[in-house]
């Protein structure tokens, strides 16, 4: 634990402007007019001395690298109709303009040399490796019937859709309702789950959005938002942030980019988080600097009092009394030896934290929340210190991200299915956000069942989920996979035991739509296929988006509207008429007329503003890629509610209040006692399974922290990007001295970390940015690929050999990154070799009781390598694996309820069934 730099990073940090006021934004010092985006002209910069004019097409989209949504403008050139480079599109609300380094690193993965063109289809068997070209006609014809037999014969949970990056909002709800089956599968639960889970029980919105800009204290939870998961438009807003004054808190187990930022770096035992957040809130109500009206107003105290003490004079005044008694045993030396952090700093920001009321920017996504058991407490603890100050949706507070987002809704709603899977939902975790879909192998394994068609949405389960080996085994079992379509932009390690790998556009190659809850504001963005706009603006009609695209790259929106024309074609099945033209009655809905409708009914404000400009709805966002919708969303609960609208009342005056049972906060869950969690009501600290506590330190046990990212990677989508493989391309073992010292080994040594069924080989790197007791390895990298066959892109992959004896699982390099043959010159130059090692193979599944959240972290016995052992070797055995998740099933002791509910009916659930099919028969 440490206190940061005095002397500010950041020029004027911690000053006001002269004129008292926060720092303004500062626009770009240049960019091209939007109405010169038809011709912009620029001299070729290889041709100078001479100056040779260049004439471009300036096409706004949006990044489809991260979820942050940030406007990109692609210059198109008018000589050849290539992609000359990608940058920044200032007309963005949430970026203004600014990216990180893979906003431009689309361009490469453009034009990668061994990027898939056209759609593929196996030949040999699964996992071979051996595919050929095919047509779009014939995916289309192989598909279509399967699905609808499928249909026909109401087998209404056996088709899926399990999706890794989303990128869109709201447009696979829409297919999948129509097609009427319960087949949404996502990635949620190896990422926000438990986070979620944290937020909803509080507010009914299951995730926060940070006014950072004007915040006075901003406390981060571990650096992971803010270097890879909404870098850009958050990390900007900090700045602003700290520039006008604001003080930054970091906790995190690693000295990151933003701890070295900040005014406090604070690094807890992992799995202590929880219990150093309720040492703040202890020392906020010991000195009384919680907001006593605001928790008046809208806390649901009286439930609390009513259920746990019923004897208390049912008043605000014993309310504060008991809650005071509640969080007394949280003192700071407590905290101090729990955490493992010092009291006086617990004292200190506690403080900081107390006097920045009302402007308290805070949030916790993945990190200590996604790393282990009750780590959806933490999100429950965080935001308990953003209620006690009075911060809720406040400027310079934490808003719901509800109030930030803008989902606009499209012309037409099919009704919600009347199934509910559960491989999806299974009973013994019935408060999961969402699917738990890392344990699809073993669900299927020990409850049988089959999936029909199976489709992978630009996601790489065997190389991003724990257990990856679990996953091809799986994979490549056609009794419980019957047809595997991998929809992907790029090769990855799960599209080698696909039946059709499908290209799917890449950021300037498809259409969607985005907003998120990058600051208190509302924006739409809009993704185009911005070859196609080119085209179209030139006067050329392109019927489908693969005909412009390179190759014949296509796009999921108008591959699920022909696919699902295909399906019901006579309309018999009721599908059809949800993808019938809302302007040719009858006719086949074009990709155009789809997102007009949106734009010239569902965004308030936009016809207005682009008949200001002269255009129609449609003109404008192809013109300006994105729309604000909202400036300053601030205080959303307190909008005024008419009687029939949902509200509660307070002091007198109806107000829309929040998302949760009681319009209020809860900060007691009758949700929770009602469905047997009752010890875990009210904000709380669990132990984790990887607290020192639960170490064998005698066996060597450490905790292994996986979960920290490096800002120039995208998840499993930059092996195509040679600029970022050069920025990063190793993944070592984060290790302190102390422990360094005691297993004798230096930076670069190969170390052999063991976890409970496998273990891996990797350097170490030794340094003092990290606690002692702790390793972390970064993930997002060590690829591969089968030696011999196309795969994962050669930027990042080295070739792999995979034995398999019985259910033990070998995976040996067979050669090191090296220089490769292509259209693309730099491949002649890669000049790294390691590439990183693939840790989560060797991680079993460990759900979280409750939020059934993979819970990352690892106890681990890190040692020097033994001989034979190689750089990047990963071994794993599934059987130890699939008993690893029995024991983990075991804790989610949920009981069956005699009424059949299945989940709280109001709890967020993607792609949200009848109301019928919440209860079982
Ligand atoms: S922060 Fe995310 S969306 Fe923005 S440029 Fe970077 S990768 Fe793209």
């Amino acid at each position: 634990m440490s206190r940061a730099q005095d002397a500010p990073l950041v020029p004027g940090a911690g000053e006001r402007a002269p004129s008292g006021e926060t720092w303004q934004v500062t626009p770009l010092h240049s960019f091209p007019p939007l109405e010169k985006w038809d011709d912009w002209v620029e001299y070729d910069a290889r041709s100078w001395p001479r100056k040779v004019e260049k004439h471009y097409r300036l096409v706004p989209t949006i990044c489809f690298n991260c979820e942050a949504a940030c406007g990109l403008v692609a210059y198109i050139d008018k000589a050849d109709g290539r992609i000359r480079k990608v940058e920044g599109n200032p007309h963005h609300p949430g970026s203004r303009g600014r990216n990180c380094a893979k906003g431009p690193a689309t361009l490469n993965q453009v034009h990668d040399p061994n990027r898939i063109l056209y759609p593929l289809k196996r030949v040999g068997e699964r996992g071979e490796g051996r595919f050929e070209r095919t047509t779009w006609d014939e995916v289309i014809g192989t598909l279509a019937p399967r699905i609808r037999k499928a249909l026909v014969e109401d087998r209404r949970t056996e088709v899926m859709y399990h999706v890794g990056r989303p990128g869109h909002d709201g447009y696979m709800d829409r297919v999948l309702q129509a097609w009427g089956v319960d087949g949404h599968n996502s990635h949620t639960n190896v990422c926000s789950a438990a986070a979620r889970l944290g937020y909803a029980l509080w507010s009914g919105g299951d995730r926060p959005s940070p006014d950072h800009a004007n915040a006075k204290l901003i406390l981060l939870i571990s650096s992971h938002l803010e270097t890879g998961h909404y870098f850009n438009p958050h990390a900007q807003r900090i700045i602003e942030g700290k520039m006008a004054g604001a003080k930054i808190a970091t906790i995190d187990v690693r000295l990151s980019n933003t701890a070295s930022m900040s005014d406090w770096w604070i690094a807890p035992h992992p799995g202590s988080e929880a219990a150093l957040l309720l040492g703040f809130a202890h020392v906020i109500l010991e000195e009384g600097l919680e907001d006593h009206e605001y928790l008046r107003r809208w806390v649901n105290w009286e439930d609390w009092l009513a259920v746990r003490h019923p004897d208390a004079e049912p008043s605000f005044a014993s309310f504060r009394e008991l809650l005071r008694a509640e969080y007394q045993s949280y003192t700071p030396e407590w905290v101090a030896q729990e955490c493992g952090v010092d009291a006086a700093t617990v004292r200190e920001v506690a403080r900081a934290i107390g006097a920045a009321r009302g402007a308290f920017a805070s949030h916790v996504w993945r990190s200590a929340a996604s790393g282990n058991r009750g780590g959806w407490q933490v999100a429950r603890c965080l935001q308990f210190l953003v209620v006690l100050t009075a911060s809720v949706g406040t400027e310079g507070g934490t808003a719901l991200a509800s109030s930030n987002k803008f989902v606009a809704a499209p012309f037409d709603k099919p009704p919600p299915q009347k199934v509910w899977s559960e491989l999806l939902y299974p009973p013994e975790w019935p408060l999961s956000h969402h699917e738990l879909s890392f344990l699809l192998p073993h669900l299927l394994r020990e409850r049988g069942g089959r999936i029909d068609t199976y489709f992978t949405r630009v996601y790489n389960p065997v190389w991003t989920n724990p257990d990856g080996a679990s996953w091809i085994e799986m994979l490549r079992d056609e009794a419980k996979i019957g047809l595997h379509c991998a929809l992907t932009p790029t090769w990855n390690e799960s599209s080698l035991w696909a039946d059709y790998v499908l290209p799917m556009g890449l950021a300037t190659e498809r259409h969607d739509l985005m907003s998120q809850e990058t600051h208190a504001g509302r924006w739409i963005g809009f993704r185009q296929p911005v070859l196609r706009v080119a085209k179209e603006a030139d006067g050329e009609h392109v019927e489908w988006t693969w005909q412009a695209n390179p190759g014949e790259v296509w796009e999921e929106d108008e591959f699920w509207i022909a696919l699902s024309w295909a399906i019901d074609a006579d309309g018999s099945l009721g599908i059809r008429k949800h993808f019938e033209s809302p302007y040719r009655p009858g006719e086949r809905i074009t990709i155009e007329e789809y997102y007009r409708w949106i734009f010239e009914n569902s965004v308030p404000g936009l016809p207005a503003a682009a008949a200001a400009a002269g255009r129609t709805p449609l003109e404008y966002m192809r013109e300006h890629g994105a729309f604000e919708v909202q400036k300053d969303a601030y205080r959303a609960h307190e909008k005024s509610a008419s009687a029939e609208e949902a509200g509660v009342e307070i002091d007198g005056v109806r107000m829309a209040g929040f998302p949760t049972p009681s319009r209020k906060l809860e900060f007691f869950s009758p949700t929770m006692q009602e469905w047997g969690y009752g010890d875990q009501a009210l904000p709380n600290y669990i132990r984790s399974h990887v607290h020192p506590a639960e170490l064998d330190a005698g066996a060597g046990e450490m905790v292994l922290v996986p979960t920290f990212r490096l800002p120039t990677l995208i998840h499993t989508r930059s092996a195509n990007s040679k600029w970022l493989n050069e920025l990063s391309n190793t993944n070592p073992v984060w290790m302190n001295p102390d422990d360094a010292a005691r297993i004798g080994v230096a930076s670069g040594d190969l170390l052999r970390v063991a976890t409970r069924i496998g273990h891996f080989v990797n350097r170490a790197r030794v340094t003092e940015g990290i606690r002692p007791g702790v390793v972390a390895c970064s993930h997002h990298l060590g690829r591969w690929r089968l030696d011999g066959v196309p795969g994962t892109d050669r930027w990042a992959s080295a070739p792999v050999r995979i034995e398999q004896t019985g259910s033990l699982w070998k995976i040996r390099r067979t050669a090191s990154i090296a220089p490769f043959e292509s259209a693309d010159p730099d491949s002649k130059r890669v000049w790294w070799t390691q590439g990183g090692v693939h840790q989560n193979l060797t991680f079993p599944v460990q759900p979280d009781p409750i939020s059934g959240m993979h819970c990352w972290h690892q106890k681990v016995v890190v040692g020097k390598a033994q001989p034979g052992d190689e750089y990047g070797d990963v071994q794993v055995d599934t059987e130890a694996a699939h008993q690893a998740y029995l024991e983990w099933r075991a804790l989610a002791t949920a009981p069956q309820r005699a009424d059949g509910l299945r989940r709280p009916e109001w709890f967020a659930r993607a792609v949200r069934p009848a109301p019928e099919a919440y209860r079982r028969g």
